[in-house]
């Protein structure tokens, strides 16, 4: 019988430990946490949105420059398979609001303890606090280090890698593994925050007093960045600067600007609803008594926020002209200077290289080696889009290992 070994834990990995099982193979998940899934545990704390509904090329849109190389995954175990999963596990799913995807249970732990339990039942092993730290020998065996310190070295005959990305380095995946792969040729795009919040340099007065409250149905935009790509949605104002669902989907074209000219500027459109006319319309209605706010929000509807957020941008007054408030209302220049670090990220852009791996995510430069989910360079907006993209990776890297397997023994290398 065939053996392999699956390092790390996570969605990813576990799935592909359950179709490696499935088929025969003699499977052992190796993971450095004391427990498997804790991404996948605290991801379903707020509501697991697992996968979307919305169709097909919209769904692939949300993969950017990856859309090509994800697609086929896609079709091999989509939104459609994963909700049927779920529900195999008695979890069926239920479409929420804006189409997002979750478990009937809403969080993880239901459904994950089913997985495990399923997992075992399918006579998967599972190695807890064996940390991977790299090819040794000729053979390259795979190299661990336990919690005591001691080392084992396996030669599976298929080794899976899938070891997230560097975000939320307290729940297992720090990105340790991207030197070892370096040293073998790898090509690895450089690790980064992404779906993540950005700093602004608030006045005292106005974090103090808005930290913390949303800014209800916004659009966003990056100056100068793709033409056309207004995101809409409630962002939060923190202590540091603004996150939340829109600025997480912006985020790619965020981190150009800031790349190419070392700061950004986001201006967000406080009324999308509305043309710059009709505001101009409504703003002509000022009884001679209003005050600057009474008026932005009796003709406007502006909150105090909103409102605090137009006097931020220039500089403490409000303008009185229609047009010219009109205008700003519309695209109110925040300063971005940064993004908050990876370890407070959801997840992570960048990782191994599409040109690296082959259509069933085998390493060109390692064959018998494959790698999915997070660990590839593939990046998404909060949806249910990164669970999706990191359970059809693994299913996929396990079915490209199962044909390996087939290939080898028929072949008699083995
Ligand atoms: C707060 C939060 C909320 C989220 N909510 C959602 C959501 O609602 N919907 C959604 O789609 N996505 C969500 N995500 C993202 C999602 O959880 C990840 O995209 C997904 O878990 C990635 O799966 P993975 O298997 O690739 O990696 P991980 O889940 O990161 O698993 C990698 C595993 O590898 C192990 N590992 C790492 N290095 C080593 C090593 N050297 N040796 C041995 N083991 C190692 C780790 O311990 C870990 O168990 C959320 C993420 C966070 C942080």
């Amino acid at each position: 019988m065939s053996t392999a070994a699956v390092i790390g834990g996570g969605p990813a990995g576990l799935i592909a430990a359950e179709v490696l099982a499935r088929a025969g193979v003699t499977v052992t998940v190796y993971d450095r946490m004391p427990s498997v899934g804790r991404k996948f545990l605290l991801a379903g704390h707020g509501g697991l949105n697992i996968t979307h509904s919305e169709a097909r090329d919209r769904m692939l849109g949300r993969y950017g420059r990856s859309a090509d190389r994800l697609a086929p995954m896609l079709d091999v175990f989509g939104p459609e398979d994963l909700r049927d999963w779920c529900a195999g596990l008695g979890e069926p799913t239920f479409v929420g609001s804006s189409g997002r995807v979750f478990p009937q249970a809403f969080r993880a732990t239901p459904l994950f303890r089913a997985w495990l339990a399923r997992l075992a039942e399918l006579g998967v092993r599972i190695e807890t606090r064996q940390r991977w730290t790299g090819w040794t020998g000729e053979s390259g065996r795979l190299s661990f280090t336990g919690a005591d310190g001691g080392t084992i070295e396996v030669t599976p005959d298929a080794a899976l890698f899938a070891l997230g990305g560097a975000s939320w380095p307290r729940l297992g995946s720090d990105g340790g593994w991207v030197g070892p792969f370096s040293d073998r040729g790898v090509a690895v795009t450089p690790l980064r925050p992404a779906n993540v919040g950005v700093r602004v340099n608030w006045s005292d007065v106005f974090a103090e007093r808005f930290a913390g409250t949303p800014l209800k149905n916004v659009g966003l935009t990056v100056r100068g960045g793709p033409r056309g790509q207004q995101v809409r949605g409630d962002a939060m104002v923190t202590r540091t600067g603004i996150e939340g669902g829109p600025v997480y989907a912006i985020g790619a074209a965020i981190r150009d600007a800031l790349d190419t000219d070392g700061r950004c500027v986001l201006e967000v459109d406080l009324r999308p609803d509305l043309t710059v006319d009709q505001l101009v319309g409504r703003l002509q209605h000022r009884r001679p008594k209003d005050s600057g706010s009474t008026w932005l929000r009796r003709s406007i509807g502006l909150d105090p926020v909103g409102i605090a957020l137009l006097r931020e941008s220039s500089g403490g007054g409000l303008p009185s002209d229609p047009a010219a408030t009109a205008a700003l209302v519309k695209a109110v220049p925040v300063v971005v200077t940064g993004t908050m670090p990876i370890d407070r990220a959801i997840s992570t852009a960048g990782g191994i290289e599409w040109s690296e791996v082959d259509e069933a995510l085998m390493l060109r430069r390692l064959p018998g080696t494959f790698v999915a989910g997070e660990m590839l360079d593939w990046e998404a907006p909060t949806g249910g889009y990164l669970l999706q993209a990191s359970f059809s990776t693994g299913v996929v890297a396990a079915r490209g290992a199962l044909a390996w397997l087939r290939r080898e023994a028929a072949s008699g290398s083995r």
